[in-house]
């Protein structure tokens, strides 16, 4: 038997065939989670001026060196208004927002003053500071200098950034337009009776779930049968209006499994079929005659959400032409045997303990149809090949749900 490729192998494999989708412009309030097409520089200094940061007054911290506590109020310089020069001698209310009055270097906290009858007098104990309360103009960033580089996710930060950068709309990568096809004649929906012999239709829910826990937003699915010829004809329109068809179910070696040969009848060129890994070996990957990415997951229920972890995940980044990053790490909080010789995805609970910190205990499980025991679990693990023995302590990939 040819020797399948390792979980990273075909991870790399997945993200060498996948091409990032076009750019499209979005206005700022549908931009959250997307990632950046372009590069964004500052449009001004930030603070664009000396910004006040108190309510309180602005004096020349000058006179308070010379003797001078009681200042005559000439004026308030509100956030917003166009600034006003201060009297000399006296002192201009300011509120936090404000530019510090010209001719004025510090603000004293309506806190530290005693104010009545128009004059302020600052307490005795207070130290002035030239540009005291002040955040001085240019402090946070230059005009020009970049915030933000190609390929930037946007997260609440940077969606402040830009919008700081004066900027109404943002060049992103095209959000992808999923499908996902469960496949099998025994399948039932929920809320609809039910034979014995048959099973309830499960694998769509978790699989849309990871990808709108994700911020996937255009998710459709839909359920075929074990029938090549209804495969076909509905396989073809959803490759026809998506980018990505997820299916789960048959691509594994029973009769009735006939997801790779219609996929390679439509176009779809196979990429990857089996990764030495439990569960999920049976994984298919293939690229769609437009470049769209399609993934056969097994259709056992844990499986299916482990590959689509481990494998869509990372399609869906390069898809929106992300780099890889490092995965997380933890350590194991127990000892663990793995014991097929094929890389073991292990569900795990987070767990803190005194000594290693934040770890990963293994959780039971009765094989990759047992979805229950995933219940409080929070991801899984990925384990070189068996037989072997992985000591509490054991630092692996984590991969969460
Ligand atoms: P298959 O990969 O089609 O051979 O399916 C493997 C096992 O997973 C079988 O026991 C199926 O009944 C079950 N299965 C397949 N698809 C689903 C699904 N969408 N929801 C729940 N179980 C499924
Ligand atoms: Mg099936």
């Amino acid at each position: 038997m040819q020797s399948l490729p390792t979980p990273a192998a075909a991870e790399a494999l997945i993200r060498q065939r996948i091409a990032p989708l076009p750019v499209e412009s979005r206005p700022l309030p549908a931009l959250a989670g997307a990632v950046l097409a372009q590069s964004v520089r500052a449009e001004r200094d930030q603070p664009p001026f000396d910004r006040v940061t108190m309510d309180g007054i602005a004096i020349a911290s000058e006179a308070w060196r010379a003797g001078q506590r009681r200042f005559r109020i000439a004026g308030t310089q509100a956030a917003g208004a166009r600034p006003q020069p201060l009297p000399a001698g006296a002192c201009l209310e300011v509120m936090t927002g404000a530019v510090l009055p010209p001719g004025s270097d510090c603000v004293i906290p309506v806190e530290r003053l005693a104010v009545a009858d128009g004059w302020a007098e600052i307490e005795t104990d207070y130290a002035v500071e030239p540009f005291g309360n002040v955040h001085t103009r240019g402090l946070d960033c230059r005009e020009g200098d970049l915030l933000l580089a190609r390929g930037t996710r946007l997260g609440p930060p940077e969606l402040a950034v830009l919008a700081s950068a004066g900027l109404p709309r943002a060049d992103v990568c095209a959000e992808p337009r999923i499908m996902v096809v469960a496949t099998g004649d025994e399948l039932v929906e929920p809320g609809e009776p039910i034979e014995s012999w048959q099973v309830r239709r499960s694998n769509s829910y978790a699989l849309r779930g990871a990808l709108t826990l994700r911020g996937c937003r255009q998710v459709a699915e839909d359920h075929l049968p074990d029938d090549p010829a209804v495969l076909r004809e509905r396989l073809a329109v959803h490759l026809a209006t998506h980018d990505v068809v997820v299916l789960s179910g048959g691509v594994s070696m029973g009769r009735f499994d006939h997801v790779p040969h219609t996929l390679r009848e439509l176009g779809v060129t196979e990429v990857l079929h089996r990764v030495a890994q439990r569960p999920g070996k049976p994984l298919w990957f293939g690229v769609g005659p437009a470049g769209q990415a399609v993934f056969g997951l097994p259709g056992n229920p844990v499986s299916s959400l482990v590959c689509l972890v481990r494998y869509v995940v990372p399609g869906l980044q390069a898809l929106a032409g992300l780099a890889p990053r490092p995965p997380e790490v933890i350590a194991l909080g127990a000892p663990f045997r793995v014991k097929p010789a094929l890389w073991y995805f292990l569900p795990v609970q987070l767990d803190s303990s005194p000594v290693l910190g934040t770890v990963a205990l293994p959780r039971a499980t009765q094989g990759s149809g047992d979805i229950v025991s995933l219940l409080g679990s929070d991801g899984f693990i990925e384990l070189p090949p068996g037989p072997a023995e992985f000591a509490a302590g054991h630092v692996a990939p984590l991969y969460r749900w």
